[in-house]
C-alpha cells in the first residue's frame, strides 16, 4: 500500500479506500417542484444548484419555489385533504404508509448515497442510521393510522388540515420522515420545505410517494431557501405548522403565527451536557463522547456538545479522548471507512471556524487532531476546548459542529447546576455505574431526552423534543401524534 491511498495518514494504521459507489443510480439534472403528484417548474422559472460539500461541485439544479408556487402547493394539500385523505379509512391510510416505508428500504443504497452526496455525512451513517430510521418511522405511523382510538383512549381523534412544515439540513431524510409520517398517519396532507442545501431526498421521496401510489396532493414538496419558508408560514391556508431549525428562525415563525389559529410545533437548537462521573466505565464513556459530538460532524441539535467530567478521573478522560479522536478519520463521505465527512456548507464551516477562533479569543484552550483533510470541500477537525469558563459563548451557543467544551465538576449537584446554566433543554446524558446516580441526573436535568451510559440512539417509538429553547411539542411516540390530531 503506498502512502497516497491509506485514507487516515495521521493515525497509526491505515485503511485503503472503500468508497461507496455512486454508478447504480442517476440524479436527474434538474429537479422541479412535487406539486400535486407531479414535478413541475417554478412558476417564476428560477433555479439553484445543490452541491456535494465534499468536493464543491453541483450535484443538481433545483427549482425555487416563490409565493405563488406555495400557494399552489398549499391549494394541492388542501384539494387532496377536503376530497381524498381525510375521507379515508385509517386502515387504507396506513397501506400507503407501509408501502412508502418498503419503498425506502428498496431503495434505501440510492438514498444512503444521495445523502451523503448531498449533505456530507458519512456514508457508514447515511446508510447505517438516517435510511433505515426513516423507513423505520413510515412502518410505526402506518401501525398507528388505524389504531388512533388506542392511542387516545375514550376520545375521537380527527385530522386538523394542511400541514406546512420545514425541516434543515443536518438529516434530511429522517427529518422527512419525522415529519410526514405522523401527519400522513393521522389524516393531515403535508407541505414540506426542505433546507436549500439539501434538497435531494425529500424530491426522490416525492418520486417515492408517487411509486406508491399515494394520491395526488397529499405530499407536495417545494424547494428553495429561507424566503420560501417563510412565503409557506405565511400562507393562511395552513392549519399546522411543524419547524425543525434553528432558535432564531423558530421565534420568527412564532412571530409570524402570532393571531392566527394555525397550531405550531418547534423543534429548535440544543448545547446539551454530558456528564461522566468517576465511576463510570472510562472507556466506554469516551466512545460516548465521541459519538455524542462527533456523529455526524456535530450537526446535531441534541449533540453532547458539553462534556462535564468529574474532576477525579478528567485527566484520564481527557487524555484517552486525544488518543482516540487522533485515530478519527475525517474525509470523503462516501467511503465506509470514513468517521467525519463534510461540514454541509461553507457559511457553515466559517461559522464553526468563528467560534473555534472566539474560544480562543475568550482564553479557552483549543485541542485539534492533526489527521489530514481534503483540499476541496468544507472541513473541520475534531476539536475541544478546555479551560472553559460557564460564561464563555463556547459554553452556552450552539456549534452546531465537531467542537466539544470540556469542563469538570466535584459534586453531582454542581454537574446539575452547570448542566441546566443553558438557554437550550433538548438533550443530555450521563455516564455512572449507580443507578441512584442516573435517576437524580435524568429527574434534575431539565431536557426532553436523557441517555444514560449510552448517547444519541433514536427510536420512532421514543418521544423527541425539548424543553425552554429547544422548543415545544413532541416527535415520535404517542406523543407525537398529539400535534396532528383534534380530540373531541
Ligand atoms: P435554520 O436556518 O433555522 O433553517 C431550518 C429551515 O428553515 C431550513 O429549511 C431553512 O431554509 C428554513 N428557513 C430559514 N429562514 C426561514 C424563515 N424566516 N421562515 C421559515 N423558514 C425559514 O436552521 P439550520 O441552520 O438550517 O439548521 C440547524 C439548526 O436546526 C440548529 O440550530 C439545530 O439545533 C436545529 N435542529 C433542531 C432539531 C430538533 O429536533 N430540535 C433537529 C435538527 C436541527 P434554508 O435552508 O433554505 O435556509
Ligand atoms: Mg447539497
Amino acid at each position: 500500500m503506498t502512502e497516497t491511498n491509506i485514507s487516515n495518514k495521521g493515525s497509526y494504521w491505515g485503511y485503503a479506500p472503500a468508497p461507496e459507489s455512486a454508478d447504480h443510480f442517476k440524479l436527474k439534472e434538474q429537479y422541479g417542484l412535487f406539486i400535486g403528484g407531479k414535478f413541475v417548474p417554478a412558476g417564476s422559472g428560477k433555479r439553484f444548484a445543490t452541491i456535494n460539500p465534499a468536493n464543491e461541485k453541483a450535484l443538481a439544479q433545483i427549482a425555487d419555489a416563490g409565493e405563488k408556487d406555495v400557494d399552489r402547493a398549499v391549494k394541492a394539500a388542501r384539494t387532496a385533504y377536503e376530497k381524498v385523505w381525510r375521507k379515508m379509512s385509517g386502515r387504507e391510510r396506513g397501506k400507503y404508509l407501509y408501502r412508502i416505508a418498503r419503498i425506502i428500504q428498496e431503495r434505501a443504497r440510492e438514498l444512503a448515497v444521495v445523502e451523503s452526496m448531498d449533505g456530507g455525512k458519512p456514508i457508514r451513517e447515511s446508510r447505517d442510521v438516517d435510511i433505515p430510521l426513516a423507513a423505520a418511522h413510515f412502518f410505526y405511523h402506518a401501525g398507528w393510522a388505524d389504531k388512533l382510538g388506542y392511542a387516545f383512549p375514550g376520545k375521537t381523534a380527527s385530522p386538523i388540515g394542511v400541514a406546512g412544515q420545514i425541516i434543515p439540513w443536518n438529516f434530511p431524510l429522517l427529518m422527512v420522515a419525522w415529519k410526514v409520517a405522523p401527519a400522513l398517519a393521522c389524516g393531515n396532507t403535508v407541505v414540506l420545505k426542505p433546507a436549500e442545501t439539501t434538497p435531494l431526498t425529500a424530491l426522490l421521496f416525492g418520486e417515492i410517494c408517487q411509486e406508491a401510489g399515494l394520491p395526488d396532493g397529499v405530499f407536495n414538496c417545494i424547494t428553495g431557501a429561507g424566503s420560501t419558508g417563510a412565503a409557506l408560514v405565511k400562507h393562511p391556508g395552513l392549519d399546522k405548522v411543524a419547524f425543525t431549525g434553528s432558535t432564531d428562525v423558530g421565534k420568527a415563525i412564532q412571530k409570524s403565527l402570532a393571531g392566527r389559529s394555525t397550531k405550531l410545533t418547534l423543534e429548535l437548537g440544543g448545547k446539551a451536557a454530558n456528564i461522566i462521573f468517576e465511576d463510570a466505565a472510562i472507556d466506554q464513556a469516551v466512545e460516548g463522547i465521541i459519538n455524542g459530538i462527533f456523529f455526524n460532524q456535530g450537526h446535531v441539535c441534541c449533540a453532547g456538545s458539553r462534556l462535564l467530567v468529574q474532576e477525579s478521573v478528567e485527566q484520564e478522560v481527557v487524555e484517552k479522548l486525544k488518543a482516540r479522536m487522533e485515530h478519527l478519520i475525517v474525509g470523503d463521505p462516501l467511503d465506509k471507512n470514513t468517521d467525519i465527512g463534510a461540514i454541509n456548507s461553507k457559511a457553515q464551516c466559517e461559522r464553526i471556524r468563528d467560534y473555534l477562533k472566539v474560544g480562543q479569543d475568550e482564553g479557552a484552550e483549543l485541542f485539534q487532531t492533526k489527521c489530514p483533510v481534503p483540499e476541496k470541500g468544507y472541513w473541520v477537525r475534531p476539536s475541544f476546548f478546555t479551560k472553559v469558563a460557564q460564561s464563555h459563548r463556547i459554553v452556552q451557543e450552539e456549534i452546531f459542529g465537531p467542537v466539544l467544551a470540556i469542563q469538570s465538576f466535584r459534586t453531582l449537584d454542581e454537574a446539575l447546576e452547570k448542566a441546566n446554566n443553558t438557554p437550550y433543554g433538548l438533550s443530555g446524558g450521563v455516564w455512572t455505574d449507580k443507578g441512584a446516580k442516573i435517576f437524580k441526573v435524568t429527574r434534575g436535568i431539565k431536557a426532553g431526552v436523557i441517555w444514560a451510559n449510552t448517547f444519541n440512539k433514536f427510536d420512532p417509538s421514543s418521544p423527541f423534543g425539548g424543553y425552554k429553547e429547544s422548543g415545544y411539542g413532541r416527535e415520535g411516540g404517542r406523543h407525537g401524534l398529539r400535534p396532528y390530531v383534534e380530540l373531541s
